[in-house]
């Protein structure tokens, strides 16, 4: 875990001059996000006008949370300041052939505006189509090109009426954007009118505040509201190792303190974290911080993030390289979402070596065989 300087964030001149309750304020740091090219080059220091093209395609956005997490600011290469930061790669038609702005078919399998309807148990709503931070490597990157907005009551209560209908529905996914940029009542709403609904047991909320904006989890109005609503799950969204902090800390343990248990999903990202060190440090972090690892994602083929791209094996060469040195409760599912829809399918190292009628060989972690009656 990164232990952060008190009051790290004075060292950017930008934010010299800004006290420590304004700072710890989930709002401020919204309130004062980059929001461009043009400001995000000045606190950088760096000139970044040969993106401007990419920029006029894909936005920019950052908390200064986020971006103050960058331990050099004249380093491009930095694993957090490739998330933020756009390459004119997201734009070159040769990278990003076979790309698509909705690889997985999400806007034909809605029924309702704004919800998705993959699996028969569960549903994923689109609750707003903005983000504190703009991750160069959304896999929904198509809200890039729409106004930033959240949706409108009366477009939520057609949602719910359509889950009230459908009793084989379990569980509500509440995607973005991120849902924890909503105002409070407006979230109270969606999550009271879900806790009302029996026959769903599980809300589970996917959201990145936690990596880019902790202080979102400093809001005693959103943790009564977490208490309240006791169906919730959070599933947040760490890549790399610099992003575990002891303000992230913090703000887990008041998550868990209302009851909400903590998983988290990685992508894979070539340049960032596609390599067995990084992992395991991150795996390593996230457990010291009460977080479970759940998916470890190979890279969505969403037009503008292909560049990120690993080979498809990377996952689970770095998980085999795992197995048997971290613990078990570290371990995540690597998982391929495939094209159109079709779901999610896990890939895992092959321990099976030979089957027959009467046995199974198998080899262990350390490459051990072992044969045992089938
Ligand atoms: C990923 C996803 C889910 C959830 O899948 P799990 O394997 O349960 O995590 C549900 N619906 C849609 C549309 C999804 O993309």
């Amino acid at each position: 875990m990164r232990v952060l300087p008190d009051r790290f964030w004075q060292k950017v001149h930008l934010w010299k001059d800004t006290p420590k309750w304004e700072w710890e304020d989930w709002r401020w740091q919204i309130r004062n996000r980059i929001k461009n090219l043009n400001s995000l080059s000045s606190v950088l220091g760096v000139d970044l006008s040969h993106l401007k093209d990419v920029e006029s395609v894909f936005r920019v956005g950052t908390t200064p949370y986020y971006l103050s997490l960058v331990r050099d600011f004249k380093n491009l290469n930095d694993p957090i300041l490739m998330q933020i930061l756009p390459s004119n790669k997201e734009i070159d038609p040769v990278i990003q052939e076979g790309g698509e702005l909705d690889p997985f078919n999400e806007e034909i399998l809605s029924p309702v505006e704004g919800l998705t309807h993959r699996y028969p148990d569960r549903v994923l709503i689109r609750s707003t189509s903005f983000c504190s931070v703009y991750c160069r490597h959304c896999m929904r990157k198509r809200i890039f090109l729409e106004d930033e907005r959240g949706r409108s009551y009366l477009d939520f209560e057609k949602m719910f009426s359509y889950i009230q209908e459908n009793k084989q529905i379990k569980e509500v996914i509440l995607s973005g954007g991120d849902p924890l940029t909503l105002p409070n009542k407006k979230l109270d709403f969606i999550l009271s009118r879900l806790q009302r609904i029996d026959h769903i047991h599980t809300v589970r909320i996917g959201s990145r505040e936690l990596v880019v904006n902790p202080y979102r989890f400093m809001d005693e109005g959103l943790l009564e509201i977490l208490e309240r609503n006791d169906k919730v799950w959070l599933i947040t969204h760490f890549n790399h190792p610099d992003e575990i902090t002891d303000v992230v800390k913090k703000a887990v343990k008041n998550i868990l303190s209302t009851g909400v248990p903590v998983l988290n999903q990685t992508v894979l990202l070539k340049g960032i974290n596609d390599n067995v060190e990084t992992i395991e440090k991150l795996l390593r972090g996230l457990l010291q911080v009460k977080i479970k690892p759940y998916y470890l994602f190979y890279c969505d083929p969403t037009k503008g993030v292909l560049h990120f791209r690993t080979d498809i094996k990377k996952g689970v060469e770095i998980l085999e390289k795992l197995r048997g040195r971290l613990s078990g409760i570290g371990i995540p599912t690597y998982a391929v979402d495939l094209p159109g829809g079709l779901g999610k399918v896990p890939l895992q190292p092959e321990y099976i070596v030979e089957e027959t009628d009467r046995f199974i060989t198998f080899r262990n972690f350390e490459g051990k065989i072992v044969k045992i009656q089938n």
